[in-house]
């Protein structure tokens, strides 16, 4: 039978049920029970591992554990348009970035001709 370290504890375990001991993987699934109800009830909460372990008081590590498993993976949920909405937001930023500096010089040699031209009148 192949044995592998379990990736929470480090004790040696049975692979058979995957990275995680029996005893872990209980936590884990109790751990990411609280974990969604407490997103579900903060759905646009940035959450890091440190942060969503301290609002359910549990262990940072399983709580990055879950992450790394990907089962907060929030896309079938709700997070597409959310998702649709920040790729935009950051297409027009990108969009921003580039063009100011290109009609700030222009706007300012042509307001200071228009300025001039005023003077003289
Ligand atoms: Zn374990």
């Amino acid at each position: 039978m192949e044995m592998t370290a379990c990736t929470v504890c480090g004790k040696i375990f049975g692979a058979s049920s995957g990275k995680v001991c029996p005893a872990c993987g209980k936590l884990l699934d109790m751990v990411y029970e609280k974990a969604r109800a407490y997103l579900r009830d903060h759905p646009h909460a940035d959450m890091h591992a440190r942060d969503l372990a301290k609002a359910i008081k549990e262990d940072e590590k399983l709580v990055e554990m879950l992450m790394i498993e990907g089962r907060f993976d929030r896309r079938e949920d709700s997070g597409s348009d959310e998702d649709k909405k920040k790729m935009k937001l950051l297409e027009e930023l990108q969009k921003n970035l580039s063009v100011p500096s290109q009609k700030e010089s222009a706007a300012s040699t042509y307001g200071s001709d228009r300025h001039g031209a005023g003077k003289d009148r």
